[in-house]
């Protein structure tokens, strides 16, 4: 623990998960502090750093599904966890700012931070579940109930674990435009998931992500087109071009014009790359 001066915030690094959620429960305004790459901009008093907290720092994999601890660099997910990585993560992660970056900044800072970063839509495509701890429990949050723009715990939770569930896709896309410091409208992210077999699609999941509006993700869309033949045919891009209209009012803001003309191309784009006419 630091002494507090007049210009530093005092800083409290607790040695485990239960002294941390301890200390959150006595002061549920504390700033957690992950990697501390994403903070917000306001300064703090009094950081909780989670740098000793090791139970959160795990990967354990199960049958089914791997349990991905919130405090995991982004660096230890790539070197401890290649083998188990879904693809998908694994090319968004290679992305994602520059080596030492990684090496600081977290899988839960990049979901809890605002806007949720790069790897927040693709864990919704994933289906992944949060877990989120407190003094009086836990709690887990299905990727279907997650917020539009990143993961929100309540007062004195910590995001403990990321649980994703072992699947095999044969279509992996992701691309992103803008970087971090780009202006917040002229970022966006994109991605494809899908299971082709004899030029059917029997599993889908596609999604453009706009972090100063939202996730563009339509699940009606994704269960229609399954089992549709491919190639895609016009009325098949009239009905996605229709499915993300219809995901609009659920944006925190509107598009800006040219990001409505930038969703068109980066649609045309994703469908060309599953297949069509
Ligand atoms: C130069 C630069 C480039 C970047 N490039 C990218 C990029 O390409 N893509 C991208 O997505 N991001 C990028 N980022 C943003 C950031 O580095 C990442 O999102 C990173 O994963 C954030 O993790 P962190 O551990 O540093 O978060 P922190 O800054 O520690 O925390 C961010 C927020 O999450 C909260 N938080 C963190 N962990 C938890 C937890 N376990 N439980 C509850 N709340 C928690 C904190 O309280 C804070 O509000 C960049 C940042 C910089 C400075």
């Amino acid at each position: 623990m630091w002494e507090k001066s007049s210009s530093a915030p005092l800083v409290n690094a607790p040695p485990s998960l239960q002294a941390a959620l301890n200390l959150l429960n006595r002061n549920p305004n504390i700033q957690i502090w992950a990697g501390g790459t994403a903070l917000p901009s306001k300064p703090a008093d009094q950081i909780l750093s989670l740098n000793l907290v090791d139970e959160i720092k795990k990967i354990t994999p199960w049958e089914r599904f791997v349990d991905w601890g919130a405090g995991l660099s982004l660096n230890q997910l790539v070197l401890q966890g290649k083998n188990l990585l879904p693809p998908l993560l694994l090319s968004a992660l290679k992305t994602l700012g520059n080596y030492p970056l990684r090496n600081q900044g977290t899988l839960g800072g990049n979901l809890c931070s605002e806007p949720g970063g790069d790897l927040f839509p693709l864990l919704q495509a994933l289906g992944a579940q949060a877990e989120f701890r407190s003094a009086k429990g836990f709690r887990w949050e299905a990727s279907s109930q997650w917020p539009a723009r990143g993961l929100k715990p309540l007062p004195g939770e910590i995001l403990c674990r990321i649980r994703i569930p072992k699947e095999t896709w044969n279509l992996t896309l992701f691309e992103k435009l803008g970087t971090h410091r780009s202006a917040g409208e002229e970022q966006v992210s994109y991605f494809v998931l899908a299971r082709i077999t004899r030029e059917t699609i029997s599993a889908l999941r596609m999604g453009i992500y706009f972090p100063s509006a939202g996730l563009l993700r339509n699940r009606a869309l994704e269960a229609n087109l399954q089992g549709r033949k491919l190639p895609f045919t016009p009325q098949d891009k009239e009905l996605i071009y229709k499915a993300w209209e219809e995901e609009f009012p659920f944006l925190t803001k509107p598009l800006a014009p040219f990001q409505s003309s930038r969703l068109t191309s980066i649609t045309d784009w994703m469908i060309k790359q599953i297949r069509e006419e």
